[in-house]
């Protein structure tokens, strides 16, 4: 950061020498004047963006044709952009054209909330026209000019809007608040991965129930141009999601929302989530619908520690891994509901976290934790014996049956009914096949 801020300054000062304008602008000015960590430096210049590239050698032109270059310097990037107003938007989205201006102010007036409207020169004097510091002090989102106007321009605005009260815990202007509420359809409009980007720095803030319960009260969401299935958001109990890290609070939402595992996947692709996020999340709820396979038809009554459940638990972590289990029981701990949305309807509870078949959720976590401690070991390398070693000495042809042999042994040593030696596990091949021959 204060190599941030020591480049920063370079960059603006070499702007001012060679006779331009520059000032910090944006983001970086509105997070200093709130004290909190600037994360990168917008700088707003009157000098033309062929000039920008002249003085800074080796800078990218990223967005050219809107003003925007990014100045490297000692590794560090900023956004360089020539003061423009924008003119007609096409589509609710973009401006069909950008005009180049030599007055501050009139790139003030382009930008979508007073407190991003504040540059700060050299001097430290802030260029304010639209009173941003004041309405930083009131912790209050307001639109520069119209809102209605504003939101119509860009619908995204609308979904930042939502994502600055709920990050920084500001409230909405009345009018800026009207003015959304009047343009939401507009979001329509708006490609899914940049609206997901907001949704993602929403979830991640400090207050993301702020957020979730504005979307709910303006119902923006249900008017993007996807499958959201909105009224499970809406109706989803996520009280608990604050307690949780980044993951796991869309885990705990997508549980919430009562979505089938394809579902899921579906809307996480729509939504162009990265593969990462998507199938990690995913298999989460691909593990509660195999784990209710195992447990849910369970008779009343019995036992949740008894060791068929303990050998299911193993083998179901060797299969998915072990997060996926660790992603079950940090989700389900703060949720211990009964399973699915289908079993909430079907099967009334008696209290908090227990099924019709007297199943207690709790219980099953504090056992998964236990369960999970106790594996001995996650995969096949680790076994003291290898495929191609086990049919040597057993003198015996490869086949399909080989990997199945290989998992059951897996599964005996991991859960600690076998010892991981040579031997026994030979042993166990051997009476494994004259038990399948038989
Ligand atoms: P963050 O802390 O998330 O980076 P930011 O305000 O810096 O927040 P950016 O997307 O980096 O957001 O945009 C930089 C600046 O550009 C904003 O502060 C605002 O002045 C302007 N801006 C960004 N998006 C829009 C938009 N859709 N309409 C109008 N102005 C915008
Ligand atoms: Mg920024």
């Amino acid at each position: 950061p204060a190599q941030m801020a020591a480049q920063g300054e370079k960059v603006v000062r070499t702007l001012v020498e060679a006779g331009h304008q520059a000032y910090w602008v944006g983001g970086c000015v509105r997070d200093e004047l709130m004290g909190r960590e600037v994360h990168d430096m917008d700088i707003t210049t009157s000098a033309m963006p062929q000039q920008v590239t002249e003085l800074f050698p080796g800078s990218i032109p990223t967005g050219i044709q809107h003003g925007t270059i990014t100045v490297v310097i000692e590794g560090i990037p900023f956004e360089v952009t020539t003061f423009r107003t924008e003119g007609e938007y096409e589509d609710h989205r973009r401006p069909t054209e950008v005009h180049f201006v030599t007055d501050v102010a009139e790139d003030l007036r382009r930008r979508d909330f007073t407190m991003n409207a504040i540059a700060i020169g050299l001097d430290g004097q802030p260029v304010d026209p639209f009173n941003g510091r004041e309405d930083i002090q009131q912790r209050l989102i307001r639109c520069v000019g119209e809102a209605q106007e504003r939101f119509d321009e860009d619908g995204l605005r609308m979904v930042r809007c939502v994502r600055f009260a709920s990050v920084f815990q500001f409230r909405i202007a009345l009018n800026t608040w009207k003015g959304l509420l009047h343009q939401r359809d507009k979001l329509g409009f708006i490609a899914a991965e940049r609206i997901r980007t907001e949704l993602e720095k929403m979830m991640k803030g400090p207050a993301p129930l702020r957020g979730l319960e504005l979307l709910r009260r303006s119902r923006l969401i249900s008017y993007a141009r996807i499958q959201t299935s909105w009224e499970r958001i809406a109706a989803a109990d996520v009280s608990s999601l604050p307690l949780l890290g980044i993951d796991h609070r869309w885990m705990l939402l997508l549980f919430a929302m009562g979505l089938e595992p394809d579902e899921a996947d579906q809307l996480l692709r729509e939504w162009t989530f990265s593969n990462r996020q998507r199938e990690r999340w995913v298999a989460v709820l691909r593990w509660e619908k195999e784990l209710q396979r195992l447990v849910l038809n369970a008779e009343p009554g019995f036992d949740p520690g008894h060791a068929a459940n303990r050998k299911a638990w193993i083998g179901m972590v060797l299969r998915f891994g072990q997060q996926t289990a660790e992603d079950w029981l940090t989700v389900r701990e703060l949720k211990p509901e009964p399973l699915s949305h289908e079993q909430k309807q079907s099967s009334g509870r008696s209290e908090a976290g227990e099924t019709e078949n007297g199943f207690n959720w709790r219980e099953w976590t504090l056992l998964g934790w236990r369960w999970n401690r106790e594996i001995r070991l996650f995969g096949l390398k680790e076994l003291a014996v290898g495929g191609s070693d086990l049919l040597a000495e057993l003198q015996l042809k490869g086949g399909p049956w080989l990997g199945q042999l290989m998992q059951h042994l897996l599964l005996e040593t991991a859960s600690g009914d076998l010892q991981n030696s040579r031997e026994e596990l030979i042993e166990e091949a051997r009476r494994v096949i004259s038990r399948n021959e038989a």
